[in-house]
């Protein structure tokens, strides 16, 4: 690629980054160069069975059920989710088992990686709906017996007799959902909370070793001294993991709580994390917590990862730990529900359906099917903004070939204007600004659908 070349490319994706400015994040932004097609749920089922044939020993595939239903809607919530009294609960199970045993036979010979319920708030349901959302899961599918098996839930509906049951299922982790100690700050947030100590000590009684908690860090009303208390608070009750969340703002959160004024919005989020994060190190470091090191610092308002922190060490991602289903991630995910999302990795094919029936070979996905090239760039795409890092090894792993030989000019481009710098097998993106990442990042997807997007 001659130096006139390269610039045009890099103009060509400011021009693109100015037409999608403000409509999504600056995280999904590739998602613009992706065309969604309509997909019945036969044909899905058709993919997966091509995927089942074809599945190697080492490809890993993690199953995923949404619960839709939440007491309350927090103000912030970006999340699919709908308020509940739990009155639906029992016809949302209906539709979600006609589809665990529509697709059940295709996946007969297949034992799941992994396996994660997430929502809205699984744990609102009733013991009777638990156990039996469980026992209908396994009359149908198998599972590693080392894998994760996460359950999400409010403390608040937390109870022991709900912790006995998922640990006689076999479930392994639980993710509970704290936010915030201070209950005049989730009560201005529309939060429904209460009861963090006891679900954490009842699931420590009945026998869990994993128990992640999440904190939310920007919530309107709150302090960096109630992040760092929340901190310590959940390290004392024995939360084995807490994930930091940056409060990721809508545009009706910022005009509710902020006038509609983003700086300031933004100003009182990075002014918690500036004071938090490095007391919160601290204690996670005299604990006995990993963390991702390399990332201190990095933290800029559009890069919208968590602060992860882990118990030991770093939880398996690349094995047994259930994961997000991004393209070109590390392994399928099989998901039912809701507004679930799925991941055909073998086949390049990402779906999602907003709302599932009785009737699945009829329901209606919307599915986008990548080529080999968007698959690696989008893969390269989600690593290097969430991460910044990328290991050489791991893309040959994946990918069958090195990272450099697949895009050789790409890669150039990246070094002539400082972006990358090796470290032996690994590669640093070397901007913390997420938007600059991504308009060199969008360097490798397809030129011509850069150029002639036309912003819708
Ligand atoms: S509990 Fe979670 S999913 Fe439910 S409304 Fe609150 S933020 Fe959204």
């Amino acid at each position: 690629m001659s130096l006139p070349e390269a610039d045009k490319i890099i103009s060509e994706n400011e021009s693109f980054l100015r037409k999608v400015s403000g409509k999504k994040p600056i995280s999904d932004i590739s998602l613009f160069l992706h065309r969604e097609k309509e997909v019945r749920g036969e044909e899905i089922r058709n993919l997966w069975t091509d995927f089942a044939r074809r599945k190697r020993p080492e490809d890993t595939i993690g199953f995923y059920t949404h619960f839709p239903f939440c007491a309350k809607k927090c103000s912030y919530c970006i999340y699919a989710s709908n308020e509940n009294d739990g009155s639906e609960s029992d016809s949302y199970l209906k539709r979600v088992f006609s589809h665990y045993e529509y697709f059940s036979d295709v996946f007969q010979n297949i034992s799941f990686t992994n396996l994660y319920f997430g929502g809205g708030t699984p744990n609102m349901m009733s013991d009777a709906q638990i156990d039996l959302l469980l026992r209908r899961l396994y009359r149908h599918y198998k599972f590693d017996d080392d894998g994760e098996k996460t359950f999400e839930g409010n403390p608040a509906f937390s109870t022991p007799s709900k912790l006995r049951i998922l640990k006689d299922h076999g479930i392994n982790r639980l993710s509970f959902g704290v936010q915030s100690f201070d209950e005049d700050v989730l009560r201005s947030n529309d939060r429904f909370f209460g009861g963090v100590a006891k679900a954490i000590a009842d699931a420590v009684e009945v026998g869990f070793e994993d128990i992640n908690a999440d904190l939310i860090i920007g919530l309107h009303g709150d302090t960096a001294g109630n992040v760092i208390d929340g901190f310590k608070r959940l390290l004392e009750l024995g939360a084995t993991a807490v994930h930091i969340y940056p409060l990721q703002m809508k545009p009706e959160y910022v005009a509710r709580y902020f006038g509609g004024n983003k700086a300031l919005a933004e100003g009182h989020k990075m002014s918690l994390i500036e004071e938090a994060m490095p007391k919160i190190i601290e204690l996670a470091d005299d604990n006995g917590f990993w963390h991702r090191r390399f990332l201190e610092g990095f933290y800029t308002p559009d890069n919208e990862v968590s602060f992860n922190f882990e118990r030991g060490g770093k939880r398996d991602y690349e094995k047994k730990a259930y994961f997000s289903s991004r393209p070109g991630g590390l392994n399928s995910i099989f998901g039912v529900g809701d507004w679930s999302n799925s991941n055909i990795l073998g086949r390049k094919v990402n779906y999602m359906i907003e709302k599932i029936s009785e009737n699945p070979a009829d329901d209606v996905f919307r599915a986008t099917f990548f080529s080999e090239r968007e698959w690696l760039a989008d893969y390269i795409e989600g690593i290097f903004f969430a991460n910044r890092i990328i290991s050489r090894f791991d893309f040959r792993e994946k990918f069958g070939s090195d990272i450099y030989d697949y895009f050789p000019e790409e890669m150039a481009l990246l070094e002539r204007d400082g972006m990358i710098k090796a470290e032996g097998d690994k590669i640093f993106f070397t901007s913390p600004d997420g938007t600059e990442r991504v308009k060199y990042l969008l360097s490798f997807f397809d030129r011509n659908k850069i150029k002639e997007f036309d912003g819708e």
